[in-house]
């Protein structure tokens, strides 16, 4: 058996070189995570997007750049249409077609910010496939469906899916700035900004919601999501966190949000301002791949980070976007860099047309396994599968125990060196076991 055993002064596992490693970069320039990974040529974050005034000029003529700053100037002149695209994308012949096919249940819409970070003239970046709709959309192959996990079936009242015992998801509105074309709620995207009226519409939805909770003690951790709760106004925002604050038995109140990654400008000193009087107040902030981790987006996580809110990342892995490790690891990496926790590495829920952004079910624990010593356990995720039907959340784990030997826990490390650990529980049932288990003789 090749087994090797650590004395205490070779606990640590041998330095990869990733861990600290020496950058080329300029000491002036802000620090850029995608630098720790060799570049990989099948991930597009090497694009460069043009630089912004000429971007301006050349797709929209007049605007300025305090107009570009202003999220709300973002939110209204989207790409929502076939002529928006063309006018900023060499478009392929089949996201043309796509685009004009469009499911009406999840419409194009892609902030001028996020269309920037888009390759023009390649059709296959990651960041375009999230974002650019596909004719694949309309196949639904075996096993989708379009409400996969079951939500509507855990929903005691509209807006609201209470699947676990303390805590419930509360869907604050059908808009966000950006729509994924993997989006798990895509059945129900594509309602009105709020903004003016518009949070009329949805008050009697949120009264429901406030009464279910107010009157379910068992709540203690209110998950805001939709849609994304940040494109809606600071004040309508307000209003909900401060009627969630005021049910006693709510202890924690947490918000999912793609805006740091589509729509940085979102993150303004108002919004960070209000959003520190609801504390605690937690974010999962939603990341797909490097390309999204510019200078707006780390301005836009400091900001929330400085305001004391503790950020958590969420990633679906997306097949021919993050499913190399080097792309994953340059991610995870720089977020911890932009201080943001990966949290969740989900798998991709089965929704009607997903099937060409699914990855085989346990790619996301080799890409683990492959990223464990690599990076700091801070910058691991978790990685699950939604348990279609509504059974929650899954971890799935690489496993480094290969059994027992005599009272010895044998392990198998990052790098594949085998280790014993003497193991209190395999001293009392040593006589009882095989040599090893799982063939690591
Ligand atoms: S930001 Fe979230 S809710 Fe909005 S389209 Fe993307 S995945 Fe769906």
């Amino acid at each position: 058996m090749d087994t090797a055993i650590l004395d205490s002064g070779e606990a640590e596992p041998p330095d990869c070189g990733l861990d600290g490693q020496e950058t080329d970069r300029d000491p002036e320039e802000p620090p850029s995570p995608t630098r720790l990974f060799p570049p990989v040529p099948k991930a597009q974050a090497d694009f460069h997007p043009t630089p912004l005034l000429d971007f301006l000029h050349r797709h929209f003529p007049g605007a300025t750049r305090r107009e570009w700053v202003d999220w709300r100037w973002q939110l209204s002149h989207r790409i929502t249409c076939l002529e928006d695209a063309a006018r900023i994308l060499e478009l392929s012949e089949a996201e043309t077609s796509a685009i004009g096919l469009t499911r009406s249940s999840l419409p194009l819409a892609v902030t001028p910010y996020y269309a920037r970070l888009l390759d023009p003239k390649n059709p296959q970046q990651p960041l375009r496939r999230m974002v650019l709709p596909s004719c694949r959309e309309a196949v639904r192959t075996t096993g989708e469906a379009d409400d996969p996990l079951g939500e509507d079936g855990h929903s005691p009242v509209p807006g609201l899916v209470h699947r676990y015992p303390n805590r419930v998801l509360f869907l604050t509105t059908d808009f966000c700035s950006t729509y994924c074309r993997y989006c798990t709620r895509s059945r129900g995207m594509g309602g009105q900004q709020i903004g003016g009226g518009g949070l009329e519409h949805l008050r009697q939805r949120w009264e429901q919601g406030l009464d279910y909770i107010s009157r379910t003690p068992a709540v203690q951790d209110v998950l805001l999501s939709g849609g994304d709760p940040l494109t809606m106004p600071d004040e309508a925002l307000d209003w909900l966190l401060t009627r969630l604050r005021a049910i006693k038995h709510v202890q924690i109140v947490r918000i999912g949000t793609k805006v740091p990654a589509v729509l940085p400008m979102r993150v303004t000193t108002d919004l960070a301002r209000m959003l520190k009087k609801h504390h605690p107040l937690w974010m999962s902030l939603h990341f797909t791949h490097p390309g999204e981790l510019t200078e707006d987006t780390r301005k836009a996580c400091a900001r929330l980070a400085d305001a004391g809110i503790p950020l958590g990342s969420q990633t679906v892995l997306l097949s021919g976007v993050n499913d190399e490790p080097e792309v994953m690891g340059r991610m995870l990496q720089g977020l911890l860099a932009y201080r943001v926790r990966p949290y969740y590495l989900y798998q991709c829920d089965p929704i009607s047309g997903s099937a060409h952004f699914r990855t085989p079910a346990l790619r996301g624990v080799e890409i683990l396994r492959a990223l464990r010593g690599r990076l700091s356990g801070y910058a691991l995720p978790t990685f699950v599968i939604d348990a279609p039907g509504g059974g929650g959340k899954i971890p799935l784990a690489p496993d480094y125990t290969l059994g027992y030997s005599g009272a010895d826990l044998v392990l198998r490390n990052y790098a594949g060196g085998v280790y014993r650990y003497p193991d209190p529980a395999g001293a009392q049932k040593a006589p009882a076991q095989p040599a090893m288990s799982k063939g690591a003789a």
